[in-house]
């Protein structure tokens, strides 16, 4: 008896009946042997080990293929976990996934893991990879799968296998003396697994719940070669560099208090920056037609009843009672923009009213997914919504791409990605109407030329919505500005207009946002320019140096120069040499250093130095006046 097995490349080959996947990677060559991480059969990824059926579709996995990474990342997990038995018999295994950038194994142990103790347990997984351990799968039913877990003193293990259905296969994969429960596929030895490191330990319940005990969690990452590896770990020494809370502390702009958990106190110097994000959006909104409103912040129940935010939203949102009246902090602008809209008569003649609103607002988030700015409790959106006709949407969508491609490239972000995001379980309104909310943003998207992708059952309760995701300066994506087409929440409120035919219909209402929160979007910035903000943002845009205490009145002279031109400046009067003085300037990422000695007060000059370009040379005071004002007017990155 032989099997014919389909290559990929069109051809076929004939091996004897039982043959392995690593029976045919042989078959083509011992190098493709050595290569081969696992197959894929029809589709489906399996050991390399596993027989092979007469006539199915096969191809020999190797580093080249993109399931690779996924395979060697969750083989390198079941490393640790073995190198950790090894080294710590009394640890219990939990669960080892592979995340994004690499993977993590839970263990039950006392007390946690030490920085050296990862050290050890790296040295232990090198040892291992010499060795070349075979990697084996083993079918079990449920019963058996208990009986190996308690002998091997696995009270997780065995939890986790009780929980399935009886009669269900098991599958399971031998190590060495290391056991565990997992679907697969893995490499065949592990001496296939080159490029991997250990990162830190954190502490993490058990399934989640905090009713749970705590397990020591080890993160680690894995790569297909050294070289990959070593590049991502120099990305996350460059993003631990760029820590916007880190960067936060030292550059003075925010704090966090308990007082007021996950939510930010700017300083003087983060509120200049958050202010100068108003003052341009403000200045846009003037010219694309927007109208600023202000809208309370505690509102009666009763209104968010009516918008479908209690019943869709209560889980996010914080509850007061004064008067005995029940009230809740908006977690969005939205349903404050009907009532204003409601208090006029609007014919179609004045359709699109686009509403802007930097309300602050209040979202409930679980303490263990806060973190730093990007992602708090209380913050403000450039939030806004256009109320139109439903002829008008594409229009309004049109101009709003333009709005956002404006601004986005105003902070170098000229690669935008979009994604479509569609119905979710928890929503209002009927299928109709989602369908003709979805095709509307489809369409819109196709006619602007822009590229998406389909994010199903992302959009929010009230309707589809588009995401709008840049990169910053390392590469990482992160989701900015939205647009949702809302038709629920105008009927909802009973909002009308006069049609030309003078008949009444029901608005259609535009949620859409650009920056998005502006507290989560200035952590975001601070990692993307490292804390060195463009001239325009700077708290401080140019220090005064004297030199000497012989130009201490030149300095101050200029620096009352500076502030009739509406420049930000310090002036730097400390005894100290000047080069000390540069330092602690360029430590504060202060964009020009000017400095002043007993030359340039008498020629009324400033020799200047730029914090990335260094050395400008002398120039007349006009003339770098002139620079930098024109700098800033015109947002220079
Ligand atoms: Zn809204």
């Amino acid at each position: 008896m032989t099997l014919t097995i389909q290559l990929p490349d069109a051809f076929t080959r004939t091996l004897p009946d039982g043959a392995t996947g690593a029976d045919l990677a042989r078959s083509i060559g011992p190098r493709l042997l050595e290569a081969a991480l696992a197959i894929r059969t029809d589709a489906r990824l399996q050991d390399l080990a596993t027989p092979l059926s007469d006539g199915a579709r096969v191809a020999v996995v190797t580093a080249k293929d993109p399931e690779a990474l996924d395979i060697i990342r969750h083989s390198t997990a079941h490393l640790l976990a073995q190198a950790v038995r090894n080294l710590f018999p009394a640890a219990k295994v939990g669960i080892g996934p592979i995340i994004e950038d690499g993977f993590y194994y839970d263990f039950l142990v006392e007390p946690f893991f030490t920085p050296e103790d990862l050290v050890a347990i790296e040295a232990e997984m090198r040892r291992l990879v010499q060795v070349a351990v075979p990697v084996v799968r083993e079918e079990l039913d449920r019963d058996e799968a208990i009986h190996r877990f308690e002998a091997l003193g696995e009270p997780l293990k065995v939890e986790l296998v009780s929980a399935i259905p009886e009669g269900q296969v098991i599958t399971g994969y031998r190590q060495g003396d290391f056991y565990d429960l997992c679907r697969g596929p893995h490499v065949p030895d592990t001496g296939k697994l080159k490029a991997f490191k250990l990162l830190y330990t954190a502490a993490a319940y058990w399934k989640g719940d905090e009713k749970n005990v705590q397990l020591c969690r080890i993160y680690g990452t894995a790569f297909l070669t050294q070289k990959e590896l070593d590049e991502h770990l120099q990305r996350l020494e460059e993003a631990k560099a760029r820590d916007h809370r880190k960067l936060g502390r030292e550059l003075d702009l925010f704090s966090f208090h308990p007082e007021a958990p996950a939510s930010p106190f700017f300083h003087p110097k983060g509120t200049v920056i958050y202010n100068e994000l108003l003052a341009y959006l403000r200045s846009l909104y003037a010219r694309k037609g927007y109208h600023e409103v202000i809208t309370p912040q505690a509102l009666d129940v009763s209104m968010w009843k009516t918008s479908g935010h209690y019943e869709k939203y209560q889980e996010n949102m914080y509850f007061t009672e004064v008067d005995e009246r029940e009230y809740a902090l908006k977690p969005m602008n939205c349903p404050t923009h009907c009532l204003i809209y409601g208090t006029g008569k609007h014919s179609y003649r004045d359709l699109p009213i686009r509403y802007a609103d930097f309300g602050r607002i209040h979202r409930y988030e679980r303490s263990g997914v806060t973190q730093g700015l990007t992602r708090v409790r209380t913050f403000c959106q450039d939030d806004g919504h256009v109320y139109c006709t439903p002829d008008q949407m594409t229009v309004e969508m049109a101009a709003f791409f333009d709005f956002l491609r404006e601004v986005y490239r105003t902070f170098g972000f000229n690669d935008v990605r979009v994604a479509l995001s569609t119905r979710p379980e928890k929503r209002l309104g009927s299928d109709e109407v989602w369908d003709e909310a979805e095709s509307a943003l489809a369409e819109a998207l196709r006619e602007a030329g822009m590229e998406y992708h389909i994010n199903p059952g992302e959009g929010a309760f009230y309707g589809p919505k588009i995401e709008f995701q840049v990169l910053d300066a390392l590469k990482r994506p992160w989701q900015l500005g939205t647009l949702q087409v809302d038709y629920s929440m105008p009927a909802r409120f009973g909002l009308t207009y006069v049609k030309p035919d003078g008949s009444e219909g029901t608005p259609v209402m535009l949620h859409r946002a650009i920056l998005g929160s502006l507290e989560r979007f200035l952590g975001i910035f601070i990692e993307h320019c490292a804390g060195a903000f463009p001239v325009w943002l700077a708290p401080v845009q140019a220090v005064f140096l004297p030199i000497t205490d012989r130009t201490h009145d030149y300095a101050r002279k200029l620096q009352a120069q500076a502030l009739e031109l509406g420049l930000r400046s310090e002036l730097d009067l400390r005894n100290e040499k000047v080069n000390a003085k540069i330092r602690d300037a360029q430590l504060q990422k202060i964009p020009y250093m000017l400095v002043l000695g007993d030359r340039e007060a008498a020629d009324g000059t400033v020799s200047v130095r730029h914090r990335k370009d260094g050395d400008l040379g002398v120039q007349t005071v006009d003339v770098f006046f002139d620079r930098i004002t024109t700098e800033i007017r015109q947002r220079v990155l």
